[in-house]
This record gives C-alpha cells, sequence and structure tokens, in this order.
C-alpha cells in the first residue's frame, strides 16, 4: 500500500534496522526502542491488523514469532519479554499495517508496567458470554 510505513520498510524505500526476513515475513527494530531490542514482526502482506487478518498470513506471521523473540532474548540477554499487539485506534494502535510488539523485559523496574482492571468473577455472566463469543467463532 502506497503511503503505508511499514509497506515502505518491507520494499525498501524506507530504511530500517533489520533482524529477520524470509518472503512473508519481516522483523526490525521499533524506532522508539522502550526498551533495548524493541522489535516488530509483520507480515509483508499489507494486513489492517489482526482483527482483519487471514489465516494464510496468520500462519506465516505468528509461526515465526517464537523464534525470532528467541534472538531478541539472547542478543539482549534479557530475562523475559512482552508480546503486544494493537488493533485499532482504541487500542492504541498508530500504524495501521499489523504487527506485533516483541518488548525485552530486563526488572521490573524498567518502567513498563502493563495492568488489567480486576472485577470479582461473575461465573453467570461468564457463562453467557462465553456461549455468545462461541457462537461467532466461524
Ligand atoms: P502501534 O502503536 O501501532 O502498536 O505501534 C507502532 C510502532 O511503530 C511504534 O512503536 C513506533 O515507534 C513504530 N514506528 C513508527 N514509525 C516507524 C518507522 O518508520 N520505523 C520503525 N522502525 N518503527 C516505526
Ligand atoms: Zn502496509
Amino acid at each position: 500500500m502506497e503511503n503505508c510505513i511499514f509497506c515502505q520498510i518491507v520494499s525498501g524505500t524506507i530504511p530500517s534496522s533489520k533482524v529477520y526476513e524470509d518472503d512473508k515475513v519481516m522483523a526490525f527494530l521499533d524506532i522508539t526502542q522502550t526498551t533495548n531490542g524493541h522489535t516488530l514482526v509483520i507480515p509483508k502482506k499489507h494486513v489492517r491488523n489482526v482483527l482483519e487478518m487471514d489465516q494464510e498470513t496468520a500462519q506465516d506471521l505468528f509461526v515465526q514469532l517464537p523464534k525470532i523473540a528467541r534472538a531478541v532474548q539472547k542478543a539482549t540477554g534479557a530475562a523475559g519479554m512482552n508480546i503486544i499487539n494493537n488493533n485499532e485506534e482504541v487500542a492504541g494502535q498508530t500504524v495501521f499495517h499489523a504487527h506485533i510488539h516483541l518488548v525485552p523485559r530486563f526488572d521490573s523496574n524498567d518502567g513498563i508496567s502493563i495492568n488489567y482492571t480486576t472485577h470479582e468473577p461473575d461465573f453467570q455472566a461468564l457463562g453467557t458470554l462465553s456461549e455468545k463469543i462461541a457462537k461467532e467463532v466461524e
């Protein structure tokens, strides 16, 4: 896609610090380096995000994640890693070409905090909602 920054990285129009490439997938360092080694893994095919991703692209992309994540961990000496994916503006997506963030973690005081609001479990509501979602899975 012409004015997509990640498509331009794939075509080489915009430079990137590449760490992995095959026919379908590319991984390169995020320019902001949230932590040392922060890497983005993308499908070469322009897909807006995971919510719009076809199974074949998902297979191509996700099958490569563990080995790239392990390479980032090994090279940076990270103790762990957050693997994050933002879908649509409300969820923090700013570049609308699907990408997975690999964010190496070095200690719990490295400035990253991922918090989920917790609620007391309502098992009846969980049952109703899980049935509703299950019906939507194609
Ligand atoms: P999002 O907020 O969409 O999940 O993440 C987009 C990411 O792309 C951000 O972390 C941002 O730093 C990164 N990014 C934006 N433009 C460029 C670029 O031109 N090159 C690289 N390597 N990363 C970029
Ligand atoms: Zn694109």
